[in-house]
């Protein structure tokens, strides 16, 4: 926990739609698509250019909950996405996958 971190304070105090140990998912306050969700992991990790910090275990649940996530939300079609870095796009330093879906998500790359 960090105590400025506002992912810190939303995996304490979020109006969590999914969760699992280790993990929760919201809602994104500011959608980009139809669905716009987050999954965010408990333990403060700045970005995912750290992400070997997480352990072989933690890799795998959190991509586990990353599917499992769209699967409850209804989503068969979808996208995940890290913004790494601010020149990326990246505003909030606790890593968070986005999980983007619905109608017109449309082909990125
Ligand atoms: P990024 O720009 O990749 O770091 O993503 C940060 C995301 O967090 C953006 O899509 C924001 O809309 C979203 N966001 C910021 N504050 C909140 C909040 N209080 N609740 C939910 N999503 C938020
Ligand atoms: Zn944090």
């Amino acid at each position: 926990m960090t105590e400025d971190c506002l992912f810190c304070t939303l995996v304490r105090d979020g109006d969590h739609v999914a969760a699992t140990d280790g993990f929760v998912a919201v809602r994104d306050i500011n959608p980009q698509a139809q669905t716009h969700l987050l999954v965010i992991p408990e333990r403060h990790i700045a970005s995912f250019r750290e992400i070997g910090l997480f352990t072989a275990d933690e890799d795998k649940r959190m991509l586990d909950f990353v599917a499992d996530v769209a699967a409850r939300a209804g989503l068969s079609d979808y996208r995940v996405v890290v913004n790494a870095g601010p020149g990326a796009g990246q505003t909030v330093f606790h890593l968070h996958w986005h999980v983007l879906g619905g109608s017109s998500i449309g082909r990125m790359a």
